[in-house]
């Protein structure tokens, strides 16, 4: 363990120089940023590779017009320090993607975080070496780093993905993935723009579009259930209050099974134990009250198809009601299983169809062909217009840790290893890679939690069992197979208990052709938190210390 951040220099036999430090983390997202400090808290040198120009992750990375959070911005927000909370002043309900950006910002300048940053380079490859139990890490810029431990801190929607369309490359207009939408943002007024994709980033960003540019034209596979987000300013008594008690709020959170929403009315009966009367007035009470946890207006509703079909028919209802043209109302329309792909929460999302200079295409049963220089095709229709937007999501969850060539002991690579679909124990270790860890990765609850909640479990535990191996004098962990057969096997139970594997959903790599179908994050928090502790105070149960 080194006693400051300094790195000592050693020349490879390749000509590169390399520095040493306790831990490389790969990634300058809320992860990422806390894992540095943290880590330094502890005493350990630490550096962070980050392909962005500065720290944010996913709010770096996503700026397309529209994009805010879906959990309430008091919550969505770091609980490790109480003077950061009572200092920061959020302004609306749900925060926008400036705002959130801006606070990442604010973290990084409070704690001198950039410092043990290297921006603008990107890690290709992790080695293991097992004669010196060290990672060698080489990145981007021809550097090489030697670290004892290695942690993945490359969140689960950060590798974009675009649709297998042939001809994108031949389209002369200009062409932008949500995901990474340009800094200086995007000239769109008196263009016409098109926008392949209706997940949460179109949800989001088809309103504020409509707004903006000359025509919109929504490209749509699948219509999607979406509840009002219902944002607004943030009342000054509201947050004067839950700074007031800012510990306890967490605390209540932290009991939740998704790490949120402990002040929103908690149901615990079966939908067909109510009146139709009872049914109607809760799931009317969630409509108006906005955001995602409508569908704990039952404790059934994402376990039982007939209770989910009574969600289903309301929100179809809800759609009739808000889009005038009852045809465009058919296609928006969803039949699957509401909530097994991740529910959306929007503002004015199916009002925006009401709009003269917005034009809904189904191609669910007519599938875009081709892009071409001036537009796309369709079996029966050719489109033009100006500028070309995938909303078309993520390589979630796996994508961002298989970009890089990662080998653990005798020479497996992650690749290989994850061939059949994420394996791992406790959704952050794998067998055969030691000294590893991978902060809400598969097989933790992660994408389902407030995902900064989760990242600081994870921090705080990676941290706790360093520590612990330094007081043991032991130099590495590595999980054991048979706790990661276990831990597969009890993500899947818990996930073949609901109905989210029925239906095709990025949370089961569905919308990646090839990715093996597995039910990647793990339902509930507060066990999982359990199950961790358990561990470590077991002297990692599970892993192998030597
Ligand atoms: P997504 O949910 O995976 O949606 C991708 C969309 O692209 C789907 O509508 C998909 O249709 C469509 N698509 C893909 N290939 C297509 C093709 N060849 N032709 C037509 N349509 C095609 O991605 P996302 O919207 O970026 O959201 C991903 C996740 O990021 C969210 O679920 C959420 O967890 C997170 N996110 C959160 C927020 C927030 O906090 N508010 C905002 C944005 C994103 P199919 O459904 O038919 O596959």
């Amino acid at each position: 363990m080194s006693n400051s951040s300094s790195k000592s220099s050693e020349g490879f036999s390749n000509g590169l120089t390399s520095s040493d430090v306790d831990v490389v983390v790969v990634g300058a997202g809320f992860a990422g940023m806390y894992m540095l400090h943290r880590l330094r808290m502890c005493g350990y040198s630490v550096r962070v590779f980050e392909a962005g120009t500065d720290v944010g992750g996913t709010w770096y990375w996503n700026r397309y017009p529209g994009a805010r959070c879906d959990v309430e911005s008091l919550e969505y927000s770091y609980s490790f320090d109480a003077d950061l909370e009572q200092d920061w002043e959020w302004t609306e309900r749900y925060s926008s993607q400036p705002e959130i950006l801006a606070y990442a910002k604010h973290v990084a300048d409070r704690f001198d975080l950039r410092s043990d940053i290297s921006f603008e380079t990107r890690v290709e490859t992790a080695d293991f070496d097992e004669s010196t139990n060290s990672w060698r890490i080489q990145t981007s810029d021809g550097g090489a780093t030697v670290s004892r431990f290695f942690v993945m801190a490359t969140g689960c929607l950060s590798s974009t993905t675009l649709p297998d369309i042939p001809g994108i490359e031949d389209f002369e207009g200009t062409t932008i993935h949500t995901g990474q939408w340009p800094k200086e943002g995007v000239q769109l007024k008196d263009k016409r723009v098109a926008i392949i994709g209706t997940g949460s980033s179109g949800v989001q960003a088809i309103p504020v579009l409509a707004e903006e540019c000359k025509e919109l034209t929504v490209f749509q596979r699948t219509p999607q259930y979406t509840i009002p987000a219902r944002n607004e300013p943030l009342e000054t008594a509201r947050q004067v209050d839950v700074k007031s008690r800012y510990r306890e709020f967490r605390e209540a959170n932290f009991a939740m099974p998704q790490a949120l929403g402990s002040e929103i009315p908690k149901f615990n009966d079966s939908i067909h134990d109510v009146s139709e009367e009872e049914r109607l007035r809760r799931f009317e009470n969630a409509w108006e009250r906005g955001g995602t946890l409508f569908m704990s207006s039952f404790n059934d509703v994402l376990v039982d198809e007939s209770a989910n079909e009574y969600a289903q028919d309301f929100v179809r209802e809800k759609i009739s009601e808000i889009v005038e043209d009852p045809e465009v109302a058919a296609k928006l329309t969803p039949e699957h299983i509401i909530g097994c792909k991740r529910l959306v929460i929007d503002t004015d999302y199916f009002a925006t169809f009401n709009r003269p200079n917005v034009q809904l295409v189904d191609v669910s049963g007519d599938p875009i062909q081709e892009i071409t220089s001036s537009g796309l095709a369709t079996q029966e229709k050719d489109f033009e217009f100006d500028v070309l937007i995938f909303a078309t999501g993520f390589d979630a969850m796996t994508g961002s840790i298989l970009r890089v060539a990662i080998t653990g002991r005798d020479g497996l690579t992650i690749q290989e290893k994850w061939s059949a679909g994420p394996r791992t124990y406790l959704g952050l270790t794998v067998p055969g890679f030691p000294n590893m860890f991978a902060i809400s990765g598969p097989g933790s609850p992660s994408v389902l939690t407030n995902m900064i909640i989760s990242i600081e479990q994870h921090v705080e535990w990676i941290s706790d069992c360093i520590r612990w191996l330094d007081t043991k004098g032991a130099s590495t962990i590595e999980a054991l197979p048979a706790a990661e057969d276990d831990w597969v096997d009890h993500v899947n139970a818990k996930a073949e208990r609901t109905l989210f594997p029925g239906c095709n959903s990025w949370y089961l790599g569905a919308n990646v052709p090839g990715k093996t179908r597995v039910f990647m994050p793990l339902l509930g928090f507060p066990g999982y938190v359990r199950r961790c502790n358990q561990v470590a105070e077991n002297d990692y149960e599970g892993f192998v210390v030597q």
